[in-house]
Parts: structure tokens; C-alpha cells; sequence
């Protein structure tokens, strides 16, 4: 039997609408409209398409928006003091600095992401709001694993008491996911390349989340008959074709339900992005 297909267009446009309430809300209730800076530095174009993309959907959720380009030679200390600028605005609730930053000041990505008010990071990197997510007290939370639990909590998935495997233990998607999983009382693995018998563990997941970012990691004998499966892999394979880890039409024909690349969870990361801008703006009203 072929796997429900988990599209991430209807649920991302569900996360904007209930964003697009909570504005009208807030400007209502506070006379504040929530405000959101993107930094971009450099001219990767990839970039350029993710910030625009940002800024978009601001405007259609009534969230104000700048966009921030500072060139490529921008130097460390030029870079941290628009973010104490960005950070001392009233008008500006969420702080993001688009990530790469160009080569010359990569080394010092840390230091500069740790500069932005914990209250205004709505990228959820600041130690600040690690720690939070770890004692169990999630604030502001990284937009991608967030929104695979969104994309969980609206198929109406349950995550209680499962099996869920996580493949890829980086900052920005594995380690966070983790914790949120584990929040919600699930029992988690994080495999990562040092893991032995990946396809062992990946068969016991009843949840399997594949955050590697490598092409057809995922093949159907590692799946668990029933399963759900959230590729968040994002592989560029030929000019204009993307895949994610799993190889989606050997795992549709096992899985209970899976999210493709493109079109599944990935589309739900602007959409959390808008639901953190929401809840800066009202951490910082209150
Ligand atoms: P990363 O390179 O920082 O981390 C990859 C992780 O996968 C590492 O922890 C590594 O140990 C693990 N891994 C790699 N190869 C493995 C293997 N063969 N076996 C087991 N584990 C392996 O990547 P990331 O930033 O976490 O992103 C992962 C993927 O998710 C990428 O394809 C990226 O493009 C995508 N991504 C998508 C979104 C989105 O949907 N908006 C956001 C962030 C990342």
C-alpha cells in the first residue's frame, strides 16, 4: 500500500494564517506591529532567494520588514554593531543574520549569532534559547525542526510514547529536533557517521527523520513498514533537481506516511520563521 504523502503547501499555509490572526492581534492589543531584520551579507544568490522569499511572506502576513545587504568586505566589528543597532530598535522584534557569511568573517559565525537579543533571535541559535529548549522550557525554537513537529502535531501524528529516529546531529536541525521530540515524550536516537548499524536503527523507528543532507541515504529496507518518514534533506543533484535523503519511491511503498523533496517540511520553515517573529513580538510586549 503507498504511504500517505505528507505535501508541506497546506500546512505551511495553515502556520501563516494562524500568524496573520496573532498580528492583527497584537497590533490590536498593543498597538505594536511586529517587526522582523534580515542581515544578509554578500551576494550569495542562494541567499538572495531565501531572504526575498523572507521578506515576502512578511508582507503578506503583516509583519514590517527590512532587509539589511551590507557588502561582502563588511568586516566583524561593522557587522555586530548594526546587530546592537537592531537589537536597541523598538520597531524590530526578530534579528536574523542569513547564514553563510562570507569567507573572511565564517570563523567568527558564533560570535557574531550570540550578539543578537535572546529575545529577538528568531533563528533560536542564541545559547540562551539552546539552553531553554534543553531544560525543557522551549522559547524561541529553530524554525526547521520546529517545523517538523508542526508538520507531525497538524497530520494529526502522534508522537507520544513512539519510536523516533533521528539521522544528522547538527546545531541547526538534529540536536534541536531531538529535544523537542523528547519534550513531547517520544524515545529518541540520533544516528550521525560515526553510528554503526544505521539501517538497524533507522528499521526501528516508527518516526525517521533524515537530516543527513546526503542524496538516497535512506533506502526503503531501512524503513519500518508503517512508518512515517520526514525527509528534510535538501540535495541539489543537477542544475534544477532537488532531492532529499530518501529515496522516496522505494520508501512510499513501505512508509505509513512521508514528506517529498520538494514540496514536504521544508516548505513549513518561513512559515515557523513568522510564528517566532509573532512570539518575539510578544515576549518583548509583555
Ligand atoms: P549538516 O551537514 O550540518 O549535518 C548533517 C548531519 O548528518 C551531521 O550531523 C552528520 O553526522 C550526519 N550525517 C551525514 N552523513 C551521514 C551518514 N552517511 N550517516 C549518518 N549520518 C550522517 O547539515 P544540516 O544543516 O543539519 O542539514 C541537513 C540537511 O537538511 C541538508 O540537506 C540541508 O540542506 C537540509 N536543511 C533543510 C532546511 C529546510 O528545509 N528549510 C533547513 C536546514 C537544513
Amino acid at each position: 500500500m503507498s504511504a500517505r504523502i505528507l505535501y508541506g503547501k497546506e500546512f505551511a499555509a495553515q502556520i501563516k494564517e494562524s500568524a496573520r490572526l496573532e498580528v492583527e492581534k497584537i497590533k490590536n492589543n498593543f498597538g505594536v506591529t511586529p517587526g522582523l531584520a534580515v542581515i544578509i551579507v554578500g551576494e550569495n544568490p542562494a541567499s538572495q532567494v531565501y531572504v526575498r522569499n523572507k521578506h515576502k511572506t512578511c508582507e503578506e502576513l503583516g509583519i514590517v520588514s527590512e532587509v539589511v545587504a551590507m557588502p561582502e568586505d563588511t568586516t566583524k566589528e561593522n557587522l555586530l554593531a548594526k546587530i546592537d543597532e537592531l537589537n536597541a530598535d523598538k520597531n524590530i522584534h526578530g534579528i536574523l543574520v542569513q547564514l553563510p557569511l562570507p569567507a573572511a568573517i565564517k570563523a567568527h559565525s558564533d560570535e557574531i549569532l550570540n550578539r543578537i537579543d535572546p529575545k529577538k533571535d528568531v533563528d533560536g541559535f542564541h545559547p540562551v534559547n539552546v539552553g531553554n529548549l534543553v531544560i525543557g522550557n522551549p522559547q524561541l525554537v529553530p524554525c526547521t525542526p520546529a517545523g517538523c513537529i508542526e508538520m507531525l502535531d497538524l497530520a494529526g501524528i502522534e508522537i507520544d510514547g513512539k519510536r523516533a529516529v533521528i539521522i544528522g546531529r547538527s546545531n541547526i536541525v538534529g540536536k534541536p529536533l531531538f529535544h523537542l521530540l523528547l519534550a513531547r515524550h517520544a524515545t529518541v536516537t540520533v544516528c550521525h557517521t560515526h553510528t554503526k548499524n544505521l539501517a538497524e536503527i533507522a528499521r526501528e523507528a516508527e518516526i525517521l527523520v533524515a537530516a543527513s543532507g546526503k542524496p538516497n541515504l535512506v533506502t526503503g529496507d531501512m524503513i519500518r513498514e508503517g512508518a512515517t518518514v520526514i525527509d528534510v534533506g535538501i540535495n541539489r543533484i543537477a542544475p534544477k533537481k532537488l532531492v532529499g535523503d530518501v529515496d522516496f519511491d522505494a520508501a512510499k511503498e513501505i512508509a505509513g506516511a512521508i514528506t517529498p523533496v520538494p514540496g514536504g517540511v521544508g516548505l513549513l520553515t518561513v512559515a515557523m520563521l513568522m510564528k517566532n517573529v509573532v512570539k518575539a513580538a510578544k515576549l518583548q510586549c509583555a
